[in-house]
Formats: C-alpha cells, structure tokens, sequence
C-alpha cells in the first residue's frame, strides 16, 4: 500500500516553494481561539477532564449540531475517532478515491476493506448494490480528495442498501463547513450514523488535535470505552478553545468557506482545459494527469511545486491531489497547467 506519510516526509526535505500537498490549511487559527487555550492554562486548566469532554463544549457542540449532549463525544481528533469505531466493525466498505487513512487504520487493526471504486467520468458517485457484504460503511462528502458532495436523492439510495443490509455508516463529515453547495448530513436520513466531525479544517486547527462524534448513547459508550483505555481525554485548555472555534462558526463559515469557493473557482479557471471535478467543498481538486501521477508530482517538485500522487487515494495512477492551502495558489496552479501542458503533447 502507497504510505503517504512517506511521501510527506520526501516533499519536507526537498523543501518547495510552493506547497499544494497536505490538508494543511494556510488560514491561520483566529487569535480569540488562541488566547482561550492560552487563559484557560493560565486559569489552571491543565488536569485531567471527563473522558467524554468537558460539559460546555459537548453541550455547545449538541446546540449547534441539534442533537442532544448525551449524543456526542470529544476525542483528540476526528482520526482516533474514526479508528475507535474501524476497531470495532469486522469489514468496513470503503468508496475510493478515499483519504488513506482509513486504509491505514485498518491495516493497524488488521480489518478486511471492500474497495468500492468511483471514477471521474460518473462524478464519482458511488455504485452500490446488495452484494455489499460489509458491517462499517465510510462516507466521506465534501470528500477528500475530489471534493465531490453527493446528492441528497443519492445519498438516499445509498442509505436504503445500507439499511436493508443493516450496515453501520460512518460519515466523516469533517468538512461539512466548507460546503459550495446543499449538503445533508447523513444521520439526517439514517438512524444508524455515526458522525464525525472536527476543528482541524473550518479552524485550521489541525495541532490542536480535536474533533467529536453523534450517535446514540450506546455508541457513545462504546467510543468511550476505546478513548477511555488509550487516550484518556482531550486536554481541558484545548476544548476550551473548541467553545470559543464554535462561539465563532458562523463567522468563519462565512469567511473561510467563502475563500476556500474563490480559490476552487480560481483553479477551475486556471486549470480548464485538463479534466477534474469542480469541487462542491472541501479544498481539493483531484485532476487527472497526462502522465503516471507520481511521475508528475515529481516534475512538479522540480518546479518548486508539492502535490499528492494520485495512488495515495486508490487505484488513481492518472491523477493528482491538488490542496488549495497557499497564499502561492496562482502561481502554483498556473505552473501544474504549463507541465500538464508541456507532458500532453
Ligand atoms: N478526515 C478526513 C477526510 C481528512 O481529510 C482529515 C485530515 O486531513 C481528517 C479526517 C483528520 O482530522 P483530524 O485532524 O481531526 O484528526
């Protein structure tokens, strides 16, 4: 299997100029976060807390979810939550392009993964059909890598198999905030959901390591239990600054999910001509490549520019992922289009 994480440490030591790589975003976290984290260390903050989270923000995160608190659960990062529940499934169903992590928890837990391949011609809406013999299927929309948001009529074909099967579904809704466009959250449409959700995208607060899960009390208790026994609870002065992130959502909904469209339109414009998805969310675009993807990040890294191979999301040896988290996008996008250009003919 393709480690991205390899990769990643390759584009660190080559040091480019321009990077369009990881799902780091650029934006900086608001300065009101930060000075929350840092009062509430002041104050004292700095002990253990309930394994759940703290009761403000679960009862914060249950306002703005509409759900209720005994509904939700904080964990370090929407990552660990989605391995407590790939911990607990026996075959998990996985629709590719698919962010490698999945497979990379799933490896850890030596879990069986179904493969359920989409393709850019069908705008990679996934096909499924009663074989599907799985117990845990991951959603992911906006999806990472193509930022493709399905529709509301197809999600719900989605979830009628998934219910006739009696599959669990998780939805890593982790940029649902930056939407383009109508988004329903899954467990809108079907009770058996658990969501997870985080602060590293909408916030860029990716080293704060905080996210949350929704699903019912008895889920809740299980996702407890595996927090519980690795790692303990999510540091009090962090979730502090989650209240203070979510006291500011709408603000930043509007601001950032507002920048993140500009720049999607603005790569679609740069890049026309080469074939992609234009994004629904999120901020990625997954373009196809005149030549092997790997072979093309590699050209592209001779020109100052970072981006992923396309085998880091799946059998997607013509594409790229393309992050738009720089202040350097132009110029970055225009130099993928010129070597797009330069290896089509
Ligand atoms: N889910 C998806 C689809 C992602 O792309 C990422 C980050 O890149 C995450 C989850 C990670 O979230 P967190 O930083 O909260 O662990």
């Amino acid at each position: 299997m393709f480690n991205v994480y390899e990769l990643f440490n390759k584009i660190n030591e080559v040091k480019p100029e321009i990077r369009l790589d990881a799902g780091q975003p650029d934006i900086p976290v608001a300065n009101e976060i930060i000075e929350e984290a840092i009062n509430s260390l002041k104050r004292g903050e700095t002990g253990y807390v309930s394994t759940t989270g703290i009761n403000e923000l679960r009862e914060k995160i249950a306002e703005v979810e509409g759900v209720s608190k005994e509904e939700v659960i904080v964990g370090p990062g929407a990552k660990i939550l989605i391995a407590a529940e790939i911990a607990m499934a026996n075959k998990i169903g996985v629709i590719a392009p698919y962010w490698n992590a999945y497979l990379l928890i799933a490896k850890n837990f030596e879990k069986e993964v179904k493969i359920i391949e989409t393709t850019l011609e069908n705008s990679w809406k996934p096909e499924i059909n009663d074989n599907l013999d799985v117990d845990l299927l991951i959603l992911n929309y906006p999806n990472n890598p193509t930022g493709k948001i399905l529709p509301r009529e197809k999600l719900k074909e989605l979830v009628e198999v998934a219910e006739e099967k009696g599959i669990k579904i998780l939805s890593d809704e982790i940029y649902a905030e930056i939407s383009f466009k109508s988004f329903t959250p899954v467990r809108e449409l079907y009770e058996n959901t658990v969501t997870v959700k985080g602060f590293s995208k909408l916030y860029s607060m990716t080293g704060f390591r905080l996210g949350y899960a929704i699903a019912d009390k008895e889920e809740i208790r299980k996702i407890k239990t595996f927090i519980e026994s690795t790692v303990t609870c999510v540091p009090p002065f962090v979730q502090r600054a989650g209240i203070k992130a979510l006291e500011l959502r709408d603000e930043l909904m509007k601001k950032v999910s507002r920048e993140y469209k500009r720049r999607a339109e603005l790569a679609s414009k740069i890049l026309r001509g080469l074939e992609f998805y234009e994004p629904d969310g999120a901020f990625y675009i997954f373009l196809k490549t005149p030549i092997d993807g790997l072979e093309f990040v590699y050209k592209l890294l001779e020109r100052g520019v970072s981006a992923f191979p396309g085998i880091a999301f799946g059998n997607y040896q013509n594409f790229i992922r393309i992050s738009l988290t720089s202040d350097r996008l132009e110029k970055g996008l225009k130099i993928i289009k010129e070597v797009a250009e330069c290896e089509s003919q």
